[in-house]
C-alpha cells in the first residue's frame, strides 16, 4: 500500500474529544497521506497537563478508530518526549541561541504586546524565567500548498518567542518542530488556526539546520456565531453512532464531490472512494470557512 516517501500526521491536543472541526483536520491529513500512498501518523500532544482533560487522549484514539481513520505505526505521546526537547534546548543554549527572560505579561503588554528583547543581553539565570529563542533567522512568510504565499505579521515573526515556559512546560512551537522532524513528516496538513505560528516553526527548523516540511492549512469550521469550532467554545463531540453521515459532511466541507450513493457504502468503502477522489482545491473560503 505504502509506496512513497510521503509522511503526514494528525496531532491533536487531549484538551477534549474530537469535534467536527478536528474531524476536518484529521480527515484532510488522512486523505492527503493516503492519496499520496504515504504514511499517516498520529501524535498526542499532551505537553500541557493543566489543559488536559482526563481520558481525552484515549477517547480521541477511539474516535479515530470509530471514524475508520487508521494510523500507521505507534502513536507518539509528547509526554514521553521530554528528553528530546531538553536535548534541543541544550543545543540552542550551547549555540547561544536562547536566553532567560523574567518579563511579566504586564510588562510586555505595557510595551505594546510584542516582546521587545528586554532580557536579551542581561545574562539572567533560570530562576522564575522563561527561555526565549534569540531570533536570528526571522521568517516573514511561507508557501502554503493550498493557499499560496502567505505573509505574516512582521512584529510576530521577529519576536524572540518562548521555547520553554516559566512554569517548566515545553512550548508548543518547540515540541511540534522537534517531533515532526523526528518522525520524518514531509507535509503538515492542519487547520487554518495554525497559520500564524507556522513562520515561528519554520524559523526553528532553520536554526536547527533542518529541512522544513510542506504546509497545507485547511479551512476552519465555524459555528453559527462565526467563531471557530473549538473545545473552548464547547463544540459538541463527534457523534458516536453511524460515522458515515459525519464523514460525508466533512468531505463536502472540504469541497469534495460526494455522490449520493456513497452514503450507503460501508465506512471503509466510503473512505476508499474519498481517497480515490481526493483533490485539494483552493476553496472560496466563504460559507463558514476561512
Ligand atoms: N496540537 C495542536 C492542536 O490540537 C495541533 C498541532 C499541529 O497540528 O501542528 O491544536
Ligand atoms: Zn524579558
Amino acid at each position: 500500500m505504502e509506496n512513497s516517501d510521503y509522511i503526514g500526521r494528525f496531532a491533536p491536543s487531549p484538551s477534549g474529544e474530537l469535534h467536527f472541526g478536528s474531524l476536518i483536520a484529521a480527515l484532510g491529513s488522512y486523505l492527503q497521506a493516503r492519496a499520496r500512498r504515504g504514511r499517516w501518523l498520529v501524535r498526542i500532544e499532551d505537553i500541557d497537563p493543566p489543559r488536559e482533560v482526563p481520558g481525552a487522549a484515549d477517547a480521541i484514539l477511539r474516535q479515530l478508530e470509530h471514524y475508520g481513520l487508521r494510523w500507521d505505526g505507534e502513536v507518539m505521546w509528547q509526554s514521553r518526549r521530554h528528553d528530546a526537547y531538553r536535548e534541543r534546548l541544550a543545543w540552542l543554549k550551547a549555540q547561544g541561541l536562547c536566553y532567560y527572560c523574567t518579563c511579566t505579561r504586564a510588562r510586555i503588554q505595557s510595551v505594546g504586546g510584542t516582546y521587545d528583547g528586554h532580557c536579551r543581553d542581561l545574562q539572567l539565570g533560570p530562576e522564575n524565567a522563561a527561555l526565549r529563542l534569540r531570533q536570528t533567522r526571522p521568517v516573514l512568510g511561507f508557501h502554503d500548498r493550498l493557499r499560496g504565499d502567505i505573509t505574516t505579521d512582521e512584529k510576530l515573526a521577529r519576536e524572540d518567542f518562548i521555547i520553554h515556559r516559566r512554569d517548566g512546560l515545553f512550548a508548543y512551537n518547540l515540541a511540534v518542530v522537534v517531533d515532526d522532524h523526528s518522525q520524518g513528516v514531509t507535509e503538515i496538513v492542519r487547520g487554518a488556526d495554525l497559520i500564524e505560528p507556522t513562520v515561528r516553526q519554520i524559523s526553528l527548523y532553520q536554526h536547527f539546520g533542518w529541512q522544513p516540511p510542506d504546509y497545507i492549512h485547511l479551512p476552519l469550521a465555524l459555528n453559527a456565531d462565526g467563531n471557530k469550532l473549538s473545545k473552548q467554545n464547547h463544540a459538541p463531540a463527534l457523534p458516536t453512532g453511524d460515522p458515515r453521515p459525519e464523514i460525508v459532511r466533512a468531505l463536502r466541507f472540504l469541497n469534495q464531490a460526494v455522490a449520493e450513493e456513497w452514503q450507503d457504502l460501508t465506512l471503509d468503502a466510503l473512505l476508499e472512494h474519498a481517497v480515490a477522489g481526493w483533490t485539494l482545491v483552493n476553496p472560496p473560503f466563504s460559507n463558514g470557512s476561512r
